[in-house]
C-alpha cells in the first residue's frame, strides 16, 4: 500500500496554467484507498476544474497505475480523449505519475503527494521508484523522480558529472538528470528547467501526526516485518 493526500487545487491550477483542456487519470489501487485517485474523486476533480474554467476531454480509472503494460491497454480506447487534452492529471502515486509519464507521450501533471510511512513501502511492478517525500516534484521533470533517479538525489540538475549519458557515482545508472532532459526535450517543455527548484522540506518526510495510531499504519508496519 503506498499511501497518497491530493494536493490542494490551487497548486494543481497552477501547473495547468495556459493550458485548457485536460483529461483526468485515477487509479483503483492504492489512491483509491487513499481516497485520492479511486473514481468518486476523478469525478469530484472533474466538477472542480470545469467549476475553473477547464475542459475535462474524459477520464478513466485503472486498476493499477504502477503498472506500464496496464496503462498502456487500457489508455488505446482513450487516444482521442487524450489527443485532445493539452495534458494528463494523474491522480495518484509517485510510482503511478512516473509509470504513466513513462508510457504516453503528453505532460503528465501529478495530483498527489506520496506521504511517507516511515520505510513500510508496497510492491510494485517496474523501475521507477518513490522516496514517498511528501511533496512531490515530477511537475517540474518529466515524470521522473529527480530524488530516486540522479544519485545525489539533485532538485536541481544536472551536476556536470556524467559521462557518455551515465551518472558519475554510478557509471553502471544512467545519469537521471540527462533522462529528465530527454523526457522534457521529447515534449517540447525544456523550459520548465528555467525554474529553479526552491530546497526540499524534508521535514514533510516525517509521518504525519496521528497516521502511526492509525490501523493503516499497523497491517503496514506487519506486511514490512513479515516481508523482512
Ligand atoms: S518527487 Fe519523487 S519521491 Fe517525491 S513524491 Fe514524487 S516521485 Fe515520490
Ligand atoms: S551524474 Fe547525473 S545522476 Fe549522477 S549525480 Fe550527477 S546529475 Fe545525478
Amino acid at each position: 500500500m503506498i499511501l497518497s493526500r491530493q494536493k490542494p487545487l490551487e497548486e494543481i491550477l497552477e501547473y495547468l496554467n495556459g493550458e485548457k483542456k485536460v483529461f483526468l487519470l485515477g487509479c483503483n489501487g492504492c489512491a483509491q484507498a487513499s481516497g485520492t485517485g479511486g473514481p468518486e474523486q476523478v469525478e469530484e476533480m472533474k466538477a472542480r476544474l470545469e467549476e475553473a474554467g477547464k475542459e475535462v476531454t474524459g477520464s478513466d480509472v485503472i486498476d493499477f497505475l504502477c503498472n506500464k503494460a496496464l496503462i498502456k491497454s487500457r489508455l488505446r480506447n482513450k487516444i482521442k480523449e487524450i489527443e485532445a487534452a493539452d495534458s494528463i492529471l494523474v491522480m495518484t502515486c509517485g510510482i503511478g505519475i512516473q509509470a504513466t509519464a513513462a508510457s504516453v507521450n503528453k505532460v503528465c501533471h501529478p495530483a498527489c503527494d506520496t506521504v511517507n510511512l516511515g520505510g513500510s513501502r508496497g510492491e510494485w511492478v517496474g523501475s521507477e521508484r518513490c522516496m514517498e517525500c511528501g511533496e512531490c516534484l515530477l511537475e517540474y521533470t518529466g515524470g521522473i523522480c529527480p530524488l530516486t533517479a540522479c544519485t545525489k538525489g539533485l532538485t536541481n540538475g544536472q551536476c556536470g558529472g556524467a559521462s557518455h549519458g551515465k551518472c558519475e557515482l554510478s557509471p553502471e545508472r544512467d545519469c537521471g538528470w540527462e533522462l529528465i532532459y530527454k523526457r522534457l526535450k521529447d515534449l517540447n517543455r525544456l523550459d520548465i528547467l528555467k525554474k529553479f527548484i526552491a530546497p526540499k522540506d524534508y521535514s514533510k518526510m516525517v509521518p504525519e501526526p496521528g497516521l502511526m495510531s492509525t490501523s493503516r499504519w499497523a497491517l503496514e508496519k506487519t506486511d514490512a516485518k513479515e516481508g523482512s
